[in-house]
């Protein structure tokens, strides 16, 4: 596997606002590092500028925003009362997180701004590293838990450096065990057993986000033809089907109907 380049860096800001329509999910972004060092196959994230112009690949680099908790003290006016989503651009909980303890110094700071709402977005079970800080947020905290699989040898491809779809779940269930709501992210829906993770996702999450994939341009997808080819053809549409009833029988998802 290549040495993941690790830069640290003292960011100019850490929050990117939001002006969603609607009720938003969320009116600031917070990313405590720049890249990844999961680098899944499909990260829309890699199309960005900031990361096609990185001289190493996506997945091989990550910039630890070492002031991250400093300038989200200074904001602290600026967010109460707010919503904020963690890890739109990183997993908050890549394996490096361990050493620089970036998301939950800011967490720490995050659970004195009287939030509306948190979301916190990962593929990670490290997240449980900080249930001692996530359960303080109560029910305004989401955890949006990313399993696009239940089959391993799926993610062996397409995300090698992620943990395994069973530690995933399991640290699914030990959120939701400690009052957390867990949505599971299906989103992109990658090959798997449909029925069998169905019944694993109903097991393990409160509720579901689902969605097809629909982006394989200038992502690790496009310099894989035969995985390109499948998501573009008439079996993976109809496993995208089967997945969503399946999801509505075990009560997942609502019926459109
Ligand atoms: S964990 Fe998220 S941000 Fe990181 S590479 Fe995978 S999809 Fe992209």
């Amino acid at each position: 596997m290549p040495v993941l380049h690790i830069e640290e860096t003292n960011a100019r800001s850490v929050l990117v606002p939001q002006n969603p329509p609607g009720e938003p999910v969320s009116e600031y972004t917070l990313n405590p590092y720049s890249g990844c060092g999961l680098g899944c196959a499909y990260c829309y994230v890699m199309k960005f500028p900031f990361a096609r112009e990185h001289p190493q690949a996506w997945g091989e680099w990550v910039r630890p925003k070492m002031n991250a908790p400093f300038l989200l003290g200074k904001a602290r006016t600026k967010i109460y009362g707010r919503k904020i989503f963690m890890g739109s651009a990183t997993d908050p909980y890549q394996y490096i997180e361990r050493k620089y303890r970036l998301s939950r110094r800011c967490l720490k700071v995050l659970v004195d701004c009287n939030l509306k709402g948190l979301t916190v977005h990962t593929r990670s079970h490290l997240i449980l590293d900080d249930l001692d800080l996530l359960t303080q947020f109560g029910s305004r905290l989401r955890v949006g838990f990313s399993v696009p699989t239940n089959d391993d040898r799926v993610r062996k491809r397409t995300e090698p450096k992620a943990p395994k779809i069973g530690v995933r779940l399991n640290a699914m269930k030990r959120l939701r065990q400690a009052g957390i709501y867990v949505t599971a992210s299906l989103a992109p829906v990658l090959y798997c057993q449909p029925r069998e993770f169905a019944e694993q996702i109903a097991d393990a999450a409160d509720g579901v986000y689902f969605g097809a994939m629909d982006y394989t341009d200038r992502t690790g997808i496009a310099a894989m033809p035969n995985a390109r080819r499948y998501f573009n053809g008439p079996a993976y549409r109809e496993l995208v089907a089967e997945l969503k009833a399946a999801l509505i029988e075990v009560g997942m998802l609502k019926s459109e109907a």
